[in-house]
């Protein structure tokens, strides 16, 4: 049976696309972004041990195997295990069916509109992921994808069957930029914002602008709205260091980009045609 690695599920999100919905975070990601409010996320656990003798509650332990195993129910969520971790893991992981996933939508079924897909970055699931949305659409629900970009949609688009779209994180525009960011120089993160819009399944399109950084802000708005164009909404992202790697703080600042400066690449957005773009 198809398993695939759930960091946590949120029953009912109103962050995670329109409506009320069950958000499943995955575990593990392609990148390493700088700016990563989640960086617990991005790696699986390496049983390296150094969390188990913190934890208060008692609630981690290496079997005989060497594999650090954690027990939900006697966890404390106080998250000592994830500010100590040096391998940005959690121990936190339970590795769930599409069945097991399922049994958790359908509890509050009544209450969703729909389901989103996040992570980590929840396209490394991509074969879990297609049977799950088509579970969720047998129970009427719409899914979502929220993705870093980096998986070859055009090349494997049948998770996109039974998908509303994609939610697309487009970092930057500049390979130079984008390497520096998020550890990758984003080609295929470009190839899919063309691709997706192309088809019809480009949901929503998020840039974070950095304070101070204007020729990077201007570079990577002015790309990703002359590509959208006014065919689905362009959130325009406050960088906030709250959450950020320590060291990534330093490289990217202490301040959160102040409402006015983010509204300047909004307007640009508009005015180049991105009638949806917006600041959150
Ligand atoms: S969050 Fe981590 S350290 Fe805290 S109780 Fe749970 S497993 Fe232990
Ligand atoms: S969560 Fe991190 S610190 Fe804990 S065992 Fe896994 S890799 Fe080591």
């Amino acid at each position: 049976m198809k398993k695939a690695p759930v960091n946590k599920i949120i029953q009912f999100s109103n962050v995670d696309g329109p409506g009320n919905r069950t958000a499943i975070f995955f575990q593990g990601c392609t990148f390493n972004c700088m700016f990563c409010h989640n960086p617990e996320t991005i790696n699986m656990c390496r049983s390296c041990g150094i969390c188990v003798k913190s934890c208060p509650a008692g609630a981690l332990s290496t079997g005989a195997d060497g594999k650090v195993s954690w027990d939900s129910v006697k966890c404390v969520q106080c998250d000592t295990c994830i500010k100590l971790c040096p391998h940005d893991a959690s121990p936190r992981v339970t590795w769930m069916s599409v069945e097991e996933v399922m049994q958790q939508i359908k509890r509050c079924a009544p209450y969703i509109d729909g389901i989103t897909c996040s992570g980590g970055e929840c396209t490394l699931q991509a074969g879990f992921m297609t049977e799950l949305f088509a579970e969720a659409t047998k129970l009427g629900k719409t899914c979502l994808i929220d993705s870093n970009g980096s998986f070859d949609f055009e090349r494997d688009p049948e998770v996109l069957k039974n998908s509303l779209g994609v939610m697309l994180d487009v970092k930057a525009a500049d390979r130079a930029w984008s390497e520096t960011l998020i550890s990758d120089p984003g080609d295929m993160v470009r190839k899919n914002l063309v691709f997706l819009k192309g088809i019809g399944k480009l949901f929503e399109v998020r840039t974070i602008i950095f304070p101070g950084r204007d020729a990077e802000n201007e570079f990577t708005v002015r790309y990703v709205a002359e590509k959208i164009g006014d065919s689905c909404p362009y959130k325009i992202i406050r960088y906030r260091p709250f959450g950020v790697r320590e060291r990534y703080q330093k490289l990217l600042g202490e301040d959160e980009t102040d409402i006015e400066y983010a509204e300047r690449y909004a307007q640009l957005a508009r005015n180049l045609g991105a009638s949806k773009a917006y600041v959150v």
